[in-house]
């Protein structure tokens, strides 16, 4: 399927690795010029040369925090007409909600919730002027059922989720969608950086944990980055206009529910 998207501009953000960068170059394939970002100068660089060299596509790229302002105003000054913006960070830390304070939650809601927010506000009205734009947040399944010991995540996702509920049907009737994408377990750097705690507690290895948890999963495995990636460019194709507000729930079948 030709997902119509061959010349858009693309904001893809922490994108050096894992579902940011599936996320890079699945749009790149489909002859997007993306603008990627994170915090790590030398990681970024290497990733950017990875997908030009795997597409032929144009890859721009700004080191920077995204959860800062200064950070995303560089991102958009790189980027400051996106067509397609794919909001992103890494996720907060796991514990105990006893242990967080003001600070913690602060950061959290920056990272998780408020970037997004603000990367929206910055180029939704562009969308909708040009009418034709296409965001996609990076959240987590955790909106759909909370994950106990990432109660920093089950929050700042959820105001985001909350947001975009009410904004995605503002501006869908001038070609603008947004919709979230709820990654379940994937095979990232983060999976295995929370899985310590939890399989020390389990008397396991990391690996034998992580195995085990992924033949657990319905699907006998955790998803990939590319699978999420090509998830993410067709919610931002040309065939996905009437596609917004919606949270996309990517687990392998791990939530249990119906619906
Ligand atoms: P990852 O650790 O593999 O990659 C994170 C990327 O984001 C890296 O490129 C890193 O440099 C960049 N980054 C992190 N914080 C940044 C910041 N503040 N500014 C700029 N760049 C930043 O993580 P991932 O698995 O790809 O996860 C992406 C998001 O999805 C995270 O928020 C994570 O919590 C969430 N998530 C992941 C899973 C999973 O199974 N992998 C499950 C649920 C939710």
């Amino acid at each position: 399927m030709d997902l119509g998207l061959s010349g858009r501009r693309a904001l893809v953000c922490a994108a050096s690795k894992g579902l940011g960068r599936g996320c890079a170059l699945a749009l790149a394939r489909e002859g997007v010029a993306v603008t990627i970002t994170a915090r790590n100068a030398e990681t970024l660089e290497r990733t950017a040369e990875e997908i030009r060299r795997a597409t032929g596509a144009t890859v721009t790229t700004v080191a920077g925090d995204i959860a800062t302002e200064a950070g995303r105003a560089a991102a958009l000054a790189a980027c400051p007409e996106p067509d397609i913006l794919v909001t992103n960070a890494g996720g907060p830390p796991p514990g105990d909600f006893r242990a967080w304070d003001r600070d913690a939650w602060i950061r959290a809601l920056d990272a998780n919730m408020l970037a997004p927010i603000a990367l929206i506000q910055a180029t939704v009205d562009g969308m909708i002027d040009r009418t034709f734009g296409r965001i996609v947040n990076i959240t987590s399944g955790s909106v759909k059922a909370p994950i106990p010991h990432l109660g920093l995540s089950n929050g700042a996702r959820g105001g985001l989720t909350g947001f975009v509920a009410g904004l995605a049907r503002q501006t869908v009737r001038h070609g603008v969608t947004i919709n979230n994408l709820l990654p379940g377990p994937f095979d990232t750097d983060r999976i295995r950086g929370n899985a310590g705690a939890l399989a020390a507690k389990a008397g396991l290895s990391v690996d034998a944990f992580l195995e085990a948890r992924a033949r657990e999963n319905p699907a006998g495995r955790f998803g990939t980055p590319d699978e999420f990636g090509a998830a993410c460019a067709f919610l931002c194709s040309q065939h996905a206009g009437f596609i917004t507000g919606q949270n996309l729930l990517m687990d392998g079948g791990a939530y249990p529910g119906t619906l």
